[in-house]
This record gives C-alpha cells, sequence and structure tokens, in this order.
C-alpha cells in the first residue's frame, strides 16, 4: 500500500465527518476532496475544486450528497488523465463560471473564485512562466525565494501534504509569511475544529512537520518531528515514488541546517534552500503548530 493509501486508510477508519447527514469521509476519496466541499458547503470558498473520474454511479451519488449539502457541481468537459475537475459552490452561476474560468485558463479569476488570496493570485500569473520552464510547474521553490524564511511556518499553509491526500489550503502562497494566505488557513482551520476536534487535532499533527522539496525528486515528508533549535530528528519518511533523496532520508533520523558537511545519521543541509547549480534547486519547509 502506497503512503498516500496509508494516511487515508488511517483517517478514514478513526473518524467520520458529517454535514447535513452526509460522512465526508466516507463519501469522497480523501480528507482533501471532503473538507474542501465542506467550504463550499459554509461558503468559505465561493467555489471548491478537485479531480474525479466521472461516471454513471459517480453522478448518482454525487448528486444524492450535493443536494443534502445545498451544493451545485459541475464537470469540466476536458480530462485530466481518466479525471474530470469538479466545481461546487451554492451558487450555481459561480459552478458555471468557475468551469469557464478554467476551461479559457484564465489562472487569476479562477484562482479568485476558489477563494485564493489576490496576491497570491497574482503571484501564481506572475511566475507561472517561471514554473512552467524550470520547476515542472510547481512553485514550491519560487515561494521559497520569495519567503523571509522557510523555517517555522504555519501548518496551516502545508499545501505539501496534497500529495498525500491532506491539506488545508489548496493554493501557493505568494510567500510562507503571506498574511493573507495565513488568515485564510486559520479560518479553515477553525471551521474544521467546529467540524470534528479530534480530526482538527489529528490533521493538524499530520500538517506540523518537515517537508524537503526538490525539483528533481519530489516531496520528501519527515515523519513524528522533534524540532530543535538547530533542525530536527524524525522517525521516517513518506515519499511519493522512490529515489535517491529518499534513500539517504532513510538511512538518518536527524536534519542539523549548518554550514557544514555530512555525517553519520545526521543530514546536514545548508540552508533551507538548496541550490546545487543555477537550475536544479530542492528546499526544506519547517511547518510548525502556532
Ligand atoms: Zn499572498
Amino acid at each position: 500500500m502506497s503512503d498516500k493509501n496509508k494516511l487515508i486508510k488511517e483517517c478514514k477508519s478513526k473518524f467520520k465527518l458529517v454535514c447535513c447527514g452526509v460522512d465526508l469521509l466516507a463519501v469522497f476519496e480523501n480528507p482533501m476532496d471532503a473538507i474542501n466541499v465542506y467550504f463550499a458547503h459554509l461558503g468559505l470558498k465561493p467555489v471548491s475544486r478537485f479531480e474525479l473520474v466521472i461516471s454513471d454511479d459517480v453522478l448518482i451519488w454525487l448528486s444524492s450528497a450535493c443536494e443534502k449539502l445545498g451544493l451545485h457541481f459541475v464537470y469540466s468537459d476536458f480530462l485530466v488523465g481518466d479525471k474530470r475537475f469538479v466545481y461546487f459552490s451554492k451558487d450555481l452561476a459561480l459552478v458555471e463560471k468557475a468551469k469557464v474560468y478554467e476551461s479559457n485558463q484564465d489562472d487569476y479569476n479562477l484562482g479568485l473564485l476558489l477563494g485564493y488570496p489576490e496576491c497570491c493570485a497574482r503571484f501564481y500569473m506572475k511566475n507561472y512562466g517561471l514554473a512552467e520552464q524550470f520547476f515542472h510547474k510547481d512553485h514550491t521553490i519560487i515561494t521559497m525565494q520569495n519567503s523571509e524564511s522557510a523555517s517555522d511556518v504555519y501548518f496551516g499553509l502545508n499545501y505539501l501534504l496534497r500529495f498525500f491526500g491532506l491539506l488545508l489550503i489548496d493554493f501557493y502562497p505568494c510567500s510562507f509569511q503571506c498574511g493573507c494566505a495565513i488568515d485564510i488557513a486559520n479560518g479553515y482551520f477553525d471551521s474544521v475544529c467546529e467540524l470534528n476536534s479530534e480530526f482538527a487535532d489529528w490533521l493538524k499533527e499530520k500538517l506540523s512537520l518537515g517537508v524537503y522539496y526538490s525539483n528533481e525528486t519530489g516531496v520528501h515528508v519527515f515523519e513524528h518531528c522533534k524540532f530543535n533549535s538547530s533542525g530536527f530528528d524524525y522517525s521516517g519518511v513518506l515519499l511519493t515514488s522512490e529515489n535517491s533523496d529518499h534513500k539517504l532520508f532513510n538511512k538518518g533520523n536527524k536534519i542539523v541546517i549548518s554550514d557544514s558537511g555530512n555525517i553519520g545519521s545526521e543530514i546536514i543541509v545548508r540552508s533551507n534552500l538548496i541550490e546545487f547549480g543555477s537550475m536544479r534547486r530542492s528546499g526544506l519547509i519547517l511547518f510548525n503548530k502556532h
């Protein structure tokens, strides 16, 4: 079983997220989709969007769940792999609008409709070309470059766990200190606490850790991090696919951020943003409970 499926299974076996008689965790594929539907139901997001495989069976349960939740939904005409984007909102006009923005590739207006802060939507647009050319369309390194620090980041901004089906915000913040993004993540977290405080505590725990992001090898999540003044201890590393960085991290149990080399079970990182060359980059982001 993949690390992603293990986490989702753990979550589904422990919790229920019941809203209007619908257990969102039972109905939707992962916690990330479940809470996004909940945010649309509350109107915290004008529109929520994620990908689903659309079939006759899916349309039946989706229609029934949305009716109970007071939500409208439409899905994209185009496919992303075997899935389509599905848009959810209390307002039918807004889901139609989101679908049009997406098909016109109007990312800025789509972002605003999905509840992203204006500064972060602008940041995404401004850097899209750079991300596409050098970073596999991922803005993480650009967000790091735009941040004062990637240590002690508010856990609510940990969108990187989306690869494991968990998140609060589903956009790249313009920086890890963006006040607008932090306010939004905070509001989302408060609403999750009201829905199920035990699930909220679990989610907070899962989002509060160290993440190593590499342009070459992707996202590496350090489990059970114990932070100290120079770095952190960890018990294991979640990964999206086998690679050389993961093998290296699996040998160790401690990350020290300093200026020296690589010693024993300690993996030493020069700074939070590691530059291997002009374009091959990676970084370490420390998400903390605040
Ligand atoms: Zn921002």
